[in-house]
């Protein structure tokens, strides 16, 4: 039986911290193997930015670009400086010796370094009206979103009580004309430094014991219906928006607890670096990020994980 080759790099992932890693590792010849994925966290290749429209916030498209076509642009720059990419999701992998296993629906492959780019999923919620407003007035990220016009100069809705809900609540203030957050307990779970900022800002009011139950619109959003959960008392928001910050989920539970991460499973990399607890295997993007998960530091922190696994294989370790 023929001896499996041993891969320089194993990418996992599609959003653009694995093609940014693709691309810089393919052009320092370390002929990069790329599993993008198939329906891997219930998002298609490509990632997050899959299940947008318009983004306006990436360098280098005045105009804005559609999410997926985005994705596909990087997809073919990986490609032609050689990224071979394989349609699977990555199930297992064994980091306990090198070079590592990783094992796709194709087999098992080894690599001497591996980068885990496998991204976060943002968590929604399902009530009537989600499914059909979804992304016609409904978000998972009001930084990327929130400036969009269909949002500007009404009222919009939050739900959540963490520090993103607050974040978002705030930032979402300076477009909008109230922004109601709704919280589903009666104290927020975000930093006293994120609340204050909530209760200074005229334009946010809180509703506390408030959960959504149905979402009403036209060809958008144009309320929302809310319950109390202490009275049970039901009543309508009008709303040209509605923003989930509820939290995220890191794409992690393939990695079997082989890679230290926090406390909600986001892995942990020395500071300024891509570097995990184990040699040889760097992390990037949103699956290490749960401050600023945006398109642009997810692309640079891939790159700065292609550069580590590069010097760490001239380094001969
Ligand atoms: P992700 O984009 O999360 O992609 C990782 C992908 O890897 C997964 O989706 C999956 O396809 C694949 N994968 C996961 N597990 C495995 C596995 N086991 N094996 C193989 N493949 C796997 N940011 C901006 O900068 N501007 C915006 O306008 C913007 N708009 C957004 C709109 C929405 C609705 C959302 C949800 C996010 C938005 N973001 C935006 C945030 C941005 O999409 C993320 O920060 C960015 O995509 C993170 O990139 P990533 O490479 O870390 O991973
Ligand atoms: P969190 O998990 O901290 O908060 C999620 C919030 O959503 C909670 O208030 C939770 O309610 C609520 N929630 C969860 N599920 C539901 C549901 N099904 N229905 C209604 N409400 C729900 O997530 P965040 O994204 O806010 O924060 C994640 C991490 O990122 C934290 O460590 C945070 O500190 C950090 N972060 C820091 C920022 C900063 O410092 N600038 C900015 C953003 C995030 P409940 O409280 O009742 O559980």
């Amino acid at each position: 039986m023929s001896e499996k080759k041993t891969e320089k790099v194993i990418i996992i992932g599609s959003g653009p911290a694995a093609h940014t890693a693709a691309i810089y590792a393919a052009r320092a010849e370390l002929e990069p193997l790329l599993f993008e994925g198939f329906m891997a966290g219930g998002v298609a290749a490509g990632g997050q930015l899959t299940t947008t429209t318009e983004v306006e916030n990436y360098p280098g498209f005045p105009d804005g670009i559609d999410g997926p076509t985005l994705m596909d642009q990087m997809r073919a720059q990986s490609v032609k400086h050689g990224t071979r990419i394989k349609t699977e999701t990555v199930s297992k992998i064994d980091l306990s010796c090198r070079p590592f296993a990783v094992t796709a629906d194709s087999g098992e492959y080894v690599a001497q370094t591996v980068i885990v780019a496998t991204g976060a999923t943002a968590k929604k919620l399902e009530f009537p009206g989600v499914e059909e407003y979804w992304q016609k007035g409904i978000s998972a990220c009001a930084v990327c979103d929130g400036a969009l016009p269909i949002f500007r100069n009404k009222p919009l809705v939050v739900i959540g009580g963490g520090d993103s809900a607050c974040e978002e609540s705030t930032y979402l203030a300076k477009f909008a004309t109230t922004v109601h957050l709704l919280h589903r307990r009666d104290e927020l779970r975000a930093s006293k430094a994120m609340q204050k900022r909530v209760f200074d800002n005229e334009k946010v009011k809180v509703h506390w014991d408030t959960v959504a139950v149905e979402v009403l619109g036209e060809k958008t959003v144009t309320g929302v219906k809310i319950k109390n959960l202490k009275t049970g008392e039901q009543s309508l928001i009008e709303a040209g928006g509605l923003f989930f910050a509820i939290g995220h989920v890191p794409n992690t539970a393939f990695l079997d607890g082989q890679l230290e991460t926090d406390e909600t499973g986001y892995v942990i990399t020395k500071p300024d670096s891509t570097v995990t607890n184990v040699p040889g295997v760097f992390a990037c993007g949103d699956v290490k990020d749960h401050v600023y998960r945006q398109a642009v530091t997810a692309a640079g922190s891939g790159c700065m994980a292609a550069l580590e696994a590069e010097r760490f294989l001239a380094d001969g370790e």
